[in-house]
């Protein structure tokens, strides 16, 4: 009999583990408590209006690629293309920047609308992609925990590199001593949101998350985000991964020779082999409460949650793109709100996406779909319907300033989400979206590992463990799984 693998949870890190270790030969079946596959990325009609309920966007694509063809007989029709501009930036003195990709174009569109040194800013982006490929190889797609991943061809360049990453300064540092605009340092600072962390405090190192948008761009998959989800599900079933869902998992077992399965519904399923897609804190929480976990990486600061409001808008705005910021003035303020006061800031940094400026079907011909975001603190037991409350207010004030609208008449559709519904919803701890925070200059250090140290054959994929926060990187988190349970099970 062939070996047995259970994956918990379908999110994308779930769903990518179980199609390796399909590929690999194991016999594979994933439980996930949800009725649907995809963890946040997810998508909802409310009458004519599509949503994509979580993640917007999508970079590095070649990730998803490579699932979809480890088998070489693969058929996908996975589509995506790329936006020509990254994001639309509004300012409160009425600025408003469409930025391209691409360091010429970005140096370009800096200097003319900012004011900037271009060659400083090409330079500046161009160190970010050196940065971004020294350190791949060595600490995103290997493990930080096993000795044996160091040693690739990587290393060498990465250690050279070290002077040049930033990791005894602040994002917030390194971009102020580059650019003269504060506009510009806004724009390279808002980055740290993409893994949940502070500007002002996340090292420098995290500038190299700009360089995915600003120099290779954004894209965006045909037929919205949800459709990664969709095509690595449809791929998972036909390479014979098995999904039941509404099945959540109550506990892992073991015994001192390692795994032994789960239990699900009140019964014991065997495995050889298992992955907590799962939000790590919870799975040592509520999955395996006999064991003591590693308190130092569980009580780390956790990353940020978010609000978001779906509207449906019965109106056009052609000023508008598939990205668009509107940003606080007070930057520095909005994070201490959040992370020292856990609260929004009365003038938060606007994020709106409108998927049906590619996608025309996902909203009526007179409409437009605006999925409205705020980062937010995670839940410590806030009042968070008069947060929200508070909130729809505020964007509603400043959208109406810089669009010169009176937006409430338009929406005719709303629904939200909020820290409640994503602890909820997903099983993130206090809802936060990307596990632990980015927020110290050895935070990397305190990711999970994406294997147990205490339980053989027990594994740990998605944004919580490491390398950490967003699709790309939850997809890395199970190519080191593969990487790992090869070595373990000393297949080749
Ligand atoms: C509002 C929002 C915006 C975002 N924007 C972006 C973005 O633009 N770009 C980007 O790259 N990322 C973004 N992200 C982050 C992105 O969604 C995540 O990085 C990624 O989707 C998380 O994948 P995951 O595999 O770690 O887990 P999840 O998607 O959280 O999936 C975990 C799954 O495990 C299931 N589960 C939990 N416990 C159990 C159990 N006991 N038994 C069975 N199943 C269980 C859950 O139901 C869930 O389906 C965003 C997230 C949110 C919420």
């Amino acid at each position: 009999m062939g070996k047995k693998a259970i994956v918990i949870g379908a999110g994308i890190g779930g769903i990518a583990s179980a199609i390796r270790l399909a590929h690999l030969g194991f016999e594979t079946i994933v439980y996930e408590t949800n009725s649907e596959p995809g963890g946040k990325i997810r998508s909802s009609q409310f009458k004519d209006y599509r949503f994509d309920m979580g993640p917007s966007v999508f970079t590095e694509p070649q990730l998803v690629d490579e699932l979809l063809h480890l088998n070489a007989s693969s058929t996908s029709s996975f589509s995506y293309q790329k936006l020509p501009i990254s994001c639309n930036y509004f300012f409160e003195d009425g600025v408003k920047i469409a930025l391209p990709s691409g360091a010429d174009m970005v140096s370009e569109v800096l200097h003319k609308e900012l004011g900037e040194d271009k060659a400083q800013v090409y330079r500046y982006l161009k160190r970010l992609e050196d940065n971004y490929e020294s350190v791949y190889p060595v600490f995103i797609s290997s493990s930080l925990h096993r000795i044996s991943h160091w040693f690739n061809k990587g290393l060498f360049r990465a250690l050279l590199r070290i002077p040049k990453y930033g990791l005894l300064t602040t994002m917030n540092d390194m971009n102020r001593n580059r650019f003269k605009n504060k506009k510009t340092i806004q724009i390279f600072n808002r980055f740290a949101t993409y893994n949940g962390s502070n500007p002002y405090e996340a090292p420098g190192m995290l500038n190299i998350i700009a360089h995915l948008e600003l120099n290779i761009g954004p894209y965006m998959p045909n037929g919205g985000m949800v459709s990664i989800t969709e095509h690595l599900y449809e791929h998972a079933k036909s390479i014979g991964v098995d999904f039941s869902f509404n099945t959540p998992v109550t506990s892992i077992k073991y015994d001192r020779n390692g795994i032994k399965g789960v239990t699900v519904h009140e019964r014991n399923e065997e495995a050889d082999l298992v992955v907590s897609n799962m939000d790590v804190h919870n799975t040592y929480k509520k999955l395996l409460t006999n064991i003591k976990g590693p308190e130092k990486i569980l009580q780390q600061e956790k990353s940020t949650s978010a609000v978001v409001f779906y509207w449906g808008i019965k109106k056009k705005f052609p000023q508008l793109d598939v990205h668009n910021i509107f940003f606080s003035d007070d930057y520095e303020e909005e994070f201490r709100t959040m992370f020292r006061d856990k609260s929004i800031c009365s003038d938060p940094t606007v994020y709106i996406h409108i998927s049906s400026k590619a996608e025309a079907k996902d909203a009526p011909k007179y409409g437009e779909n605006w999925f409205v975001m705020v980062n937010a603190p995670i839940n410590t037991g806030q009042d968070w319907e008069a947060l929200r409350m508070e909130l729809r207010k505020n964007i509603l004030l400043k959208l109406n300033r810089i669009l010169g609208e009176d937006l409430e008449q338009f929406i005719e559709i709303e629904e939200y989400m909020d820290p409640i519904k994503m602890e909820d919803m997903y099983s993130g701890m206090q809802g936060s979206i990307y596990g632990n925070s980015s927020n110290s200059k050895t935070s990397a250090f305190y990711r999970h590992p994406n294997f147990s140290s205490q339980i053989k054959g027990l594994y740990f994929a998605g944004v919580t463990v490491h390398p950490g926060g967003g699709i790309p990187l939850a997809l890395n988190s199970a190519k080191i799984i593969e990487k790992c349970v090869k070595r373990d099970f000393k297949l080749h």
